[in-house]
């Protein structure tokens, strides 16, 4: 996704903000009553991964208190910079290594990215040494794409049925990323499935589990995800504007530039 393909104009001040907050708190709202849903029980998670600090004062004087990165060091280097805004709170939305969690433990309230048995460990070790507890949602790979991170769908009800051994791990309910087409049709399956399994799971959840949370979403689709039931969308570009990095940083070898028109088409 890039400046070219993507209408999304870059936020440059606290107005700026207040307009694209408003347009995709809009849109929530209309996906809402389209699914005859409550807009309260849609959660928009700010995405403000590549934006520099300054323009995240300008988000935050517009409103945003929760803000999400794919970059733990990243998103890092953020929380410290802005430790003056004392009540903006920060969600790791990507793959974590191991080696990271020490990090993710010091300053993030939310990790979205749950999906091995070893980085729970890591985190939970870590969180217990802090003192501190996480929200967490399990990461579900549900377009079957070799380059997207996440469980396979059928290996997530084992994977759950292990975490109320990590006291600090608050699970909250699943997460995902669509397939990105311009089709409807091939984005909306994915979206469903997670829906489907989150709804299997809450009946067989261990004690302490909780399986409420759909974060499913971004810019291009989060419509779509709303009327399949996402409590929480990842919105970046939408209110931040097109981001130069192409995706293909954050999902290797993705194969978005090809099909990435979905966004154009909801927008
Ligand atoms: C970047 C990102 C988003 C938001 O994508 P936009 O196109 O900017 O809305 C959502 N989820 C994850 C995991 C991301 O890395």
């Amino acid at each position: 996704m890039n400046a070219q393909t993507h209408p999304w104009p870059t936020a440059h001040s606290v107005e700026d903000f207040r307009r694209n907050l408003a347009a995709v708190h809009r849109r929530i709202a209309d996906a809402c009553s389209r699914a005859g849903r409550d807009p309260s029980d849609v959660r928009l998670l700010p995405v403000s991964k590549t934006v520099p600090e300054e323009r995240i004062r300008l988000a935050y004087a517009a409103g945003c208190r929760d803000l999400g990165e794919n970059k733990v060091q990243e998103a890092q280097r953020k929380a410290e910079a802005m430790v003056d805004l004392a009540d903006l709170r920060w969600s790791v939305i990507g793959h974590l290594q191991t080696n990271k969690a020490k990090v993710v433990a010091r300053f993030a309230t939310e990790f979205q990215a749950l999906d091995s048995l070893r980085v729970a460990e890591a985190l939970d070790r870590r969180l217990q040494a802090e003192g501190r507890a996480l929200d967490v949602f399990v990461q579900v790979n549900t377009s079957g794409e070799a380059s997207k991170f996440g469980l396979p769908p059928s290996e997530v009800a084992g994977f759950v049925r292990a975490l109320p051994g990590f006291s600090t791990l608050r699970v909250r309910g699943l997460m995902t990323l669509a397939l990105l087409s311009a089709d409807p049709a091939r984005v909306r399956p994915c979206f469903v499935l997670l829906r489907e399994l989150r709804d299997r799971l809450r009946q067989e959840a261990p004690a302490g589990i909780g399986m409420d949370e759909l974060s499913m979403g971004m810019s291009g689709d989060f419509e779509l995800a709303i009327e399949e039931g996402a409590t929480v969308v990842r919105v970046g570009q939408a209110i931040f504007g097109a981001r130069a990095t192409p995706d293909s940083h954050y999902w290797p070898d993705d194969d978005r530039a090809a099909t990435s028109t979905a966004s154009e088409q909801t927008a």
